[in-house]
């Protein structure tokens, strides 16, 4: 039994007094909702990540770095190490965002590093692949999220990924108000999931897979009732703590 979790990506967006209401207002929601068949997770900002652990400190909401860097230590003016990260408390770190792998030349070496990082300090990470629309119409799709996964694989083997978490995100999904369906997000877990099986069985079954992409309260439903979606990362339905809690509550239910 996979227990299902859903992450808040807030990208970088709000301030001091914005988080301070949307944690506020999420905290009490989730009170009332309870939720405790379901992870929650938000990923602030860096700059706000020491506030936001602070805040959470003792709530079932834990938080986690939206990126780390590849390397641990060293001359790298502007970066944060996955250690940093870790030592102010943070459990978590996205990997492999479609946003660092485009907007900031990530490629599949340099996300596998970042994913050793993590687990070399004990942050769990979570690996995000997904297809472009271009890729997706060249039918590639089940090619680029494979050839993204083992990169990964192959730099910290299958234990490794049992210490973390895949995220299905297709880049012509997010933020863009355009979900994949069901059908489509299930389609490509059940790859991912039979290519982790293959290699490991009891890592393969056990390995949460998340979907991403213009998930919000109407479609959250429906995707958690596919067979190998196991929660969501959620970009702009996470700024809200209403739509946020509602696919909480989704997730929660799908158990
Ligand atoms: C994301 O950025 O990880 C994401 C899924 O964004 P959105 O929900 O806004 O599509």
């Amino acid at each position: 039994m996979r227990k299902p979790l859903v992450a808040g990506n807030w990208k970088m967006n709000g301030d001091r007094a914005s988080i301070t209401s949307l944690l506020d207002e999420m905290l009490e929601a989730l009170e009332t909702a309870k939720c405790d068949h379901c992870e929650v997770l938000v990923f602030p900002t860096h700059v706000y990540l020491s506030e936001v652990v602070t805040r959470l400190a003792g709530t079932v909401v834990a938080t986690g770095a939206q990126d780390v860097d590849s390397r641990a230590v060293g001359a790298y003016t502007g970066a944060v190490s996955a250690g940093m990260v870790r030592d102010i408390g943070c459990t978590h770190a996205l990997v492999g965002h479609s946003e660092r792998r485009t907007l900031f030349g990530e490629d599949d070496d340099t996300v596998a590093e970042k994913y050793a990082q993590c687990l070399d300090v004990g942050l769990m990470p979570i690996l995000c692949v997904g297809e472009t629309l271009a890729e997706r119409e060249a039918d590639h799709t089940l090619d680029v999220v494979t050839r993204q996964l083992r990169a990964v694989v192959e730099r910290v083997g299958m234990d490794g990924i049992g210490g973390g978490m895949v995220a299905y995100e297709p880049v012509w999904a997010i933020g863009t108000g355009l979900s994949a369906t069901p059908e489509q997000a299930e389609e490509v877990h059940s790859a991912l999931r039979d290519s982790l099986v293959s290699l490991d069985p009891a890592i393969g079954e056990a390995t949460r897979l998340l979907y991403g992409g213009s998930v919000n309260g109407d479609n959250a439903q429906a995707l958690f009732a596919m067979e190998n979606v196991d929660g969501a990362l959620v970009g702009g339905a996470s700024l809200k703590s209403k739509s946020f809690i509602d696919i909480c509550r989704f997730a929660d239910a799908s158990v």
